[in-house]
């Protein structure tokens, strides 16, 4: 028979389930696992894919196609064959594609910065001028972004995700008070929702009216060229849409090779308008005088191409495919059927999003800690660590080996189901 929602059990049922799952979980700890569920890092295997890359561009190929030697320092902006190499990817012509070092989440640091000391263009000054600015906060939502904002004062307004981008009714409401600058977006396969924003929405979010004529759209697509099925989302450009709509400096696109080659010696890559490219290179130019171009010559030489990008990616789908199954597995094997908890099964990108029974997702996180399993904190995926329901849940299968992929999905879907019967129970 398949099992009953909680909600169906009679108190006995329910006790009795509450025993064998506690003598299972039990049993669980008795195993003494040690593992680690906790950031979207690649595995080792992944960073292999990219092995033969530390041995380019070899010793005597270090002259750009401009001509330049890419030893030396300056071009700031980025060695034209890469810019040209990553343009289809940001959705850019390669003229206003940046090509850094090795973090995106640094450009968009870096970003925030100088806006709140010189302002962007198209607006009235330096943002930190202002007693009070925000950035909305799509939820569940990445952390890193989150942490900047607390770091810098940003104060952070939650706007819910719906399944094809943040609620746009709250986001337009949202954005009539002028303190709003920004909001973070990560427009395909979300981290950690999964989910890809709807050509409606990227459209609503170029085209709204917005109190504050300096308002930017954090466009961070980490996981462009992420799949994890042959289906391939087509997410609307928004840089095109956001000229269209008459706001051709709305919008910065940021990416990496982080997650494509080697995540802690890849590239940054930004794409904008002319005017936002001119004015970020501006900021940037004192800060360095340019960027490690030997790592950008080493990315054209290995990847090649749009078809080479794509081979690579699908060497990692073969690596991750298998573990993301493994979490879909387990978790449908102990929940399908219990009412007690709902997960996203993506099709790209390296989050899996489970969503517990309200007011037990610290629970879960406690009883999968005591089983040797370490989970992002419950609260991670909220501004401030705060979810209001205490439900979410993020999932990061990438980094273990299949077999303790397979093992810590087991032991969270025991977790949470042991957790969703003992709130049901108020034991
Ligand atoms: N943005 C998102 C949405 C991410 O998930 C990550 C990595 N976890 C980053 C940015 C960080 O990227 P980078 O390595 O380029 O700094």
């Amino acid at each position: 028979a398949s099992p009953s929602p909680l909600s169906d059990l009679s108190q006995e049922a329910l006790s009795d389930l509450r025993r064998s799952l506690r003598e299972e979980y039990e049993a669980l700890k008795g195993r003494g696992l040690k593992l680690d569920m906790t950031r979207g890092k690649p595995a080792p295997e992944q960073l292999d894919l990219a092995a033969e890359m530390l041995a380019l561009p070899g010793n005597r190929d270090t002259t750009a196609e401009d001509g330049t030697d890419a030893r030396n320092y300056g071009n700031l902006q980025g060695l034209s064959e890469t810019r040209a190499l990553f343009a289809p990817v940001l959705g850019a012509p390669a003229d206003q594609v940046v090509v850094a070092n090795n973090s995106s989440l640094a450009l968009m640091h870096d970003t925030l910065v100088y806006a709140l000391l010189k302002g962007v263009p198209g607006g009235k000054g330096p943002w930190s001028k202002d007693t009070d600015i925000a950035f909305l906060c799509p939820v569940p939502g990445y952390d890193r972004h989150f942490t900047l904002c607390e770091g810098f004062g940003i104060r952070m307004i939650p706007i819910e995700m719906t399944g094809e981008g943040p609620d746009m009714d709250a986001v337009e409401a949202a954005v009539a008070d002028p303190a709003v600058k920004g909001i973070w977006c990560v427009p395909q396969y979300s981290n950690p929702s999964g989910e890809t924003y709807s050509e409606a929405t990227v459209k609503r979010l170029a085209a709204m009216k917005t109190a504050a004529p300096d308002f930017r759209l954090m466009w961070d697509n980490a996981y462009v060229v992420h799949h994890l099925t042959d289906s391939r989302p087509q997410l609307a450009n928004i840089l095109d849409a956001c000229a269209e709509a008459g706001h051709p400096d709305r919008a910065i696109v940021f990416a990496s090779t982080s997650k494509v080659t080697i995540a802690g010696a890849g590239l940054a890559l930004l794409a904008s308008s002319p005017a936002n490219v001119r004015w970020y290179l501006a900021q940037a130019g004192r800060r360095s005088i340019g960027p490690d171009k030997l790592n950008q010559l080493r990315h054209v030489r290995f990847l090649r191409d749009a078809a080479g990008i794509d081979a690579h990616m699908d060497q990692h789908r073969a690596l991750i495919g298998p573990k993301f199954a493994a979490v879909e597995q387990a978790f449908s094997a102990r929940l399908d059927g219990r009412d007690v908890a709902r997960w996203s099964r993506p099709e790209g990108g390296y989050f899996v999003t489970l969503d517990v029974t309200d007011g037990t997702a610290g629970q879960v996180v406690s009883l999968a800690k005591e089983a040797g399993i370490a989970l992002t904190p419950a609260g991670a995926t909220h501004p401030y660590g705060r979810d209001p329901h205490d439900r979410t849940l993020r999932i990061a299968p990438t980094f273990p080996k299949l077999e303790e992929v397979r093992l810590a999905a087991e032991g969270v879907a025991l977790c949470t189901l042991l957790a969703a019967v003992e709130k049901r129970i108020g034991a």
